[in-house]
């Protein structure tokens, strides 16, 4: 592999079908041009040397014989899917003005809507991620309400929508800079607060209006408040950079999106609204979608620990388990990685694993049941006869009186005889 001068990437559709017709040439370009693009250091033994290449983007080092994917450590490890369609999908994702949502990728691309989703949705964790740096100059604050029906009253502070709360960098004479945008629960100080100290420079000039939660930021910023209850101007005119950028975020959100957005992704929607928006005066669309590769591969897979992180913010207390090799964890499919599972689970896995196995072939909306099943013959077994002496008069009086009790648990009938 020769290091690369410059950073090449397609300019228009063209070249991209050129550039990628198949896995090999998506495996180069990621290797030769994005991770390791001044020459493939092995991460075992850190000699730089030529690797061997290998089926499915395996590389292994000739020195040590360690071997690694392309893949490892990005938003695209461990995938099933083609890395043609990923590249595709980003293609999309970049080139187009307006992006693109997962149901036009699955009828162009033909498939499910699930690898689409997945697909677009792992690459707005990369527009996350990015490195960023803080807004600066002067700036605009407000926050905008999108879903829901608009409704008077307090500015539709309300609580019943999703609140977005935006910042506009304004230009002389005119034209706006960077954005940055933050889903937030309410428009509390506490909200409002951190996201202008996470995202603007201390020192920097401060528009915003005279709501409360704006109050307390003199001391860092050069603080204007527009008093809008006593002025005759609208909102618009006082806050011209956050109107002109909520009302394209909403139309984009509605046009693209239909505006079906599940409130727990509405902030990675808005990422990607802002990537697109701040390199919006770039001329070479094919160079975002270098960025957007860029980032995909520095951006560590989308795993149980992104789950597992919020649980103390979720209020539960969480500690966590060391594992040594081989002793609680295992590697799995050979790559390297050792996957968790902590020796409870692990036990628990093979029991449900092998009481599953008589019962392959199952349709998958079916597995509910059976996973269920399980857990209450467990849970059962646990608490003794007990309980059982308590829940045959139940189910009898069940099956005799079908409306008037609860279920106890909900499968058919059939799956009553093996317990008892
Ligand atoms: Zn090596």
């Amino acid at each position: 592999m020769v290091p690369s001068e410059s950073p090449k990437f397609p300019l228009i559709y063209r070249d991209f079908v050129k550039m990628f017709p198949d896995e090999s040439s998506c495996v180069t370009y990621l290797v030769e041009q994005l991770r390791w693009s001044d020459g493939f250091v092995c991460p075992a033994c850190q000699r730089r040397q030529e690797p061997w290449r290998q089926t499915r983007g395996r590389l292994v080092c000739p020195a040590c014989h360690h071997q690694t994917t392309v893949t490892a450590g990005t938003i695209f490890d461990k995938t099933r899917t083609l890395l043609t369609h990923w590249f595709d999908a980003a293609w999309h994702m970049t080139t187009t003005k307006n992006g693109v949502s997962a149901k036009p990728l699955e009828r162009t691309m033909g498939i499910s809507d699930r690898v689409a989703w997945t697909m677009l949705h792992r690459f707005r964790v990369a527009m996350v991620r990015s490195a960023r740096e803080l807004l600066s100059g002067e700036v605009e604050v407000d926050e905008t309400m999108i879903g829901g029906v608009e409704t008077g009253g307090k500015r539709g502070r309300g609580a019943t929508k999703e609140i977005i709360a935006i910042a506009v960098e304004i230009k002389r004479p005119k034209g706006f800079g960077r954005i940055r945008m933050r889903h937030i629960p309410d428009a509390s100080a506490k909200n409002l607060g951190a996201f202008v100290r996470e995202t603007i420079t201390s020192g920097s000039v401060l528009y915003t209006d005279d709501w409360k939660g704006y109050y307390g930021l003199s001391n860092e910023y050069e603080h204007h408040q527009t008093i809008l209850s006593s002025s005759d101007d609208p909102a618009h005119v006082a806050m011209p950079g956050v109107h002109q950028v909520a009302s394209l975020l909403k139309r984009w959100l509605l046009g693209t999106h239909q505006g079906a957005l599940a409130s727990e992704h509405f902030q990675s929607y808005l990422e990607e609204f802002t990537f697109r928006f701040n390199r919006r005066t770039s001329h070479r669309r094919g160079q975002l979608f270098y960025r957007l590769l860029e980032q995909a591969v520095v951006t560590p897979p989308v795993t149980e620990s992104d789950i597992y992180g919020r649980l103390v913010e979720w209020e539960y207390e969480h500690k966590t388990v060391c594992h040594s090799h081989g002793e609680y964890a295992r590697d799995e499919d050979g790559d390297g990685f050792y996957e968790v599972h902590v020796n409870t689970m692990e036990g628990f896995w093979s029991l449900l694993c092998s009481w599953l196995r008589p019962h392959r072939g199952v349709s998958q909306e079916r597995w509910p049941l059976y996973v269920g099943f399980f857990q209450f013959v467990h849970n059962v077994r646990r608490r003794g006869k007990a309980l059982l002496r308590a829940l045959v008069p139940c189910l009898f009086l069940k099956l005799g009186q079908r409306s008037r009790f609860t279920p106890i648990f909900s499968m058919s009938n059939e799956f009553y005889t093996p317990i008892f």
